[in-house]
């Protein structure tokens, strides 16, 4: 579908805010994850479109660049926001507002005034909000993870826990709309949240060119693995939302099934010391208890260029999380053919097609996702039905040029609508800051 644009023909500047996820950073490392690819492929898609695209982050090392440049249209501005070093993210709410400060400095300096602001996040929330409120910018937000969700599972929340549902609230409330991933986070938005605020749902998207670009027997071929092997694969951030413990067990339960030989692998960076790093010691741990040394292993950080390889290699990709707003990994193993088995919670619910595109199953459950390892690595044609239905519905439903088309059109019609809002309200105000 094609949407008419109503955008000038001089392109507006707009701004996407991502104070802990640098959308330049290689990803894969502690903290990188969706959030960094959503903002890059946001950026960058948009300024295909036309769009002036300036990504704001904080600076998270004494050597980093202060500007990376993805294109003449799309950079990322690093920030200070507290000292130049990893910050855990709980952490890095306190320099919040040295960011503001920091981003009205260098729009100042840079003789600019945005059409549009973007956070993403509810630290970045925060951060919009000041700058909308303080300059009477258009602010859309997306939350990534949603506090009243994350929190129902975790024993110990963090000691931001109030700031953060009372931040996200506000990002609903008052900004000029949020934007849900999944029908799901959209319901939870409406019920834990607020009844008050706009939501339009548009999903994360992924593209469809670089990942389906390789066959399973190339990929192997490519990787050095089996091709006779039943292989599994994971990736993300080692935290333990992502419910790789399930995934562990599961593993060890479907030995019993004989598919030899069976090969696991688990796939995503971590720092040691740092908490990724010791979820990973603790799988490792878990890993030796239950005898898997042959049958598992971890492959730390998948380069950008290898991982469409890894997902066409596999039988299945496993998506075990405990909650998962949306769920990228899921839609990109479904782009490459490969069928998913994920949890029944979230975006995955949205993304997976019970059945069809693969299965889901109820989190922590490691004898369902066992039983469900098995129904699919036992039968090669319905895999392969299932991988090719999940491309189908990749490309029809989550491909980046569909999405960021949803998403162009949602700015142009937020930024009209604050025009006229503002035209009625104070038109003193224009061409300020
Ligand atoms: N990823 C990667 N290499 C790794 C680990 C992760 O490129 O070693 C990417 C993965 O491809 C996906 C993102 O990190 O695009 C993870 O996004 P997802 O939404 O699945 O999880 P989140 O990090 O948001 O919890």
């Amino acid at each position: 579908m094609t949407i008419a644009s109503t955008r000038p023909p001089i392109a507006p500047h707009v701004a996407l805010i991502s104070v802990h996820g640098d959308p330049a950073a290689a990803i894969g490392g502690e903290e990188a994850g969706g959030q960094n690819v959503y903002v890059r492929q946001v950026g960058e898609s948009l300024a295909a479109r036309g769009w002036q695209v300036d990504l704001f982050t904080r600076r998270a090392t004494q050597d980093a660049k202060a500007v990376v440049e993805h294109g003449p249209s799309c950079r990322t501005i690093r920030l200070p926001a507290g000292p130049p070093c990893f910050i855990p993210r709980q952490e890095i709410f306190t320099h919040a507002g040295e960011f503001v400060a920091a981003l009205q400095q260098y729009a100042r300096r840079e003789g600019r005034r945005y059409a549009l602001l973007h956070s993403n996040y509810w630290i970045s929330g925060w951060v919009g909000l000041q700058l909308k409120h303080a300059d009477r910018m258009p602010l859309v937000h997306t939350y990534h993870s949603l506090g009243a969700v994350k929190y129902r599972s975790v024993s110990e929340p963090p000691h931001t826990t109030q700031q953060r549902l009372e931040i996200e609230r506000d990002c609903l409330e008052q900004s000029n709309c949020a934007i849900a991933t999944s029908p799901q986070e959209r319901d939870d938005l409406r019920s834990l949240v607020s009844e008050r605020g706009r939501i339009e749902i548009v999903p994360c998207g992924t593209d469809v060119r670089r990942f389906g670009s390789i066959s399973r027997l190339d990929a192997r071929a490519h990787l050095g693995i089996d091709p006779a092997a039943k292989v599994i694969f994971y990736v993300g951030r080692f935290d333990r939302r992502k419910g790789i413990e399930t995934l562990v067990r599961a593993v060890r339960a479907s030995e019993s099934f004989g598919h030899i030989p069976l090969r696991a692998i688990i796939g995503g960076g971590f720092h040691p010391g740092q908490a990724d790093g010791r979820e990973r010691e603790r799988l490792g741990a878990l890993a030796c208890e239950l005898g898997l040394e042959d049958t598992l292993e971890f492959s730390g950080r998948i380069s950008d260029a290898d991982l469409p390889a890894y997902y066409a290699a596999a039988d299945v990709c496993v998506v075990p999380s405990h909650y998962e707003p949306f769920g990228l990994v899921a839609i990109e193993a479904m782009a490459c053919g490969t069928p998913v088995i994920a949890s029944n919670v979230g975006g995955l619910k949205f993304t997976v097609a019970h059945e069809e595109t693969g299965l889901l199953v109820p989190p922590q459950d490691a004898t369902g996702f066992a039983i469900a390892l098995d129904r699919v690595l036992g039968n090669p044609d319905w895999r392969d039905r299932l991988g090719a239905a999940g491309r189908q519905r990749v490309q029809a439903e989550f491909s980046w040029d569909g999405v960021a088309d949803r998403l162009s059109a949602l700015y142009e019609r937020v930024i009209a609508e604050s025009s006229a809002s503002d035209l009625t309200v104070s038109p003193a105000s224009a061409g300020r800051m």
